[in-house]
């Protein structure tokens, strides 16, 4: 039998890594982790449990954030619809999917210890491997040891116009400059933190999906995920 391997999947937001990592888990017989909801979960937690509107990660009160910590319970379940994820037993997949939750999330993600804190839990899924997660640290920090890393990229343009569509096809009304400033900015949080930031592990397989389409990307993929597993 072939040895069932860790697949960690690493990138800028909107590079198309979820759809990705959901397709490869699939082919594989694998358990998909999606860490970018797990981030997401937190954030609507804090977002439900703090008072003000969060604009920027100094009005946030840091203490408070870890302290809420100890209430959350994160989970996921099979859905008709696919994987979704749960926040103290309540389904929030429809809720973290929002650009102001998403921004959330990259601000408290900044934090050391919500890192921490979803870490340990990311790493006790994949004791058994078999598991493709993605996120921006897994083949760095969560499963440095993982035997397939890829790291995906796209241009800013080319992955704000895909938020931008996401965000039409949910019935919201985008403003592109906005799209694309928030793309930017996210990218910039997300290499520049200093808690895990967000960089290509040295043994990474990098895909620029800029001008792939999806049924390319998924045949390299696959390929190079195929080629790792006869190695093992
Ligand atoms: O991938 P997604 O956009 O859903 O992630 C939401 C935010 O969570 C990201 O902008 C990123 O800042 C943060 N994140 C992270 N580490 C991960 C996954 C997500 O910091 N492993």
């Amino acid at each position: 039998m072939i040895n069932k391997i860790i697949v960690a999947i690493d990138g800028y937001s909107s590079c198309g890594k979820s759809t990705i990592a959901k397709a490869l888990a699939k082919h594989a017989g694998y358990t998909y982790v999606d860490t970018g909801a797990m981030y997401r979960a937190v954030a609507l937690y804090v977002q439900r449990n703090t008072n003000s509107a969060v604009e920027e990660l100094h009005d946030l009160n840091i203490s408070k954030v870890v302290d809420l910590l100890q209430d959350i319970h994160i989970s996921f379940v099979q859905t008709p619809a696919g994987q979704h994820v749960t926040l103290n037993g309540e389904d929030v997949e429809a809720s973290i999917r929002t650009l102001e939750i998403g921004n959330l999330a990259s601000k408290i993600s900044t934090i050391k210890e919500v890192r921490a804190f979803l870490v340990e839990q990311q790493q006790a899924m994949g004791v058994e491997k078999g598991i493709v997660m993605d996120g921006r640290d897994i083949g760095t920090v969560v499963f440095p040891q993982a035997e397939l890393k890829l790291f995906l990229t796209a241009s800013p343009e080319v992955r704000a116009e895909r938020r931008f569509k996401e965000l039409q096809a949910k019935g919201e009304n985008p403003i592109w400059d906005e799209v694309l400033a928030d793309v930017n900015d996210r990218d910039y949080r997300d290499t520049h933190r200093a808690e895990s930031p967000l960089r290509q592990a040295e043994d990474a397989v990098v895909v620029d999906n800029s001008h792939m389409t999806r049924e390319e990307q998924m045949e390299r993929i696959i390929d190079v995920f195929r080629k790792r597993c006869a190695t093992i």
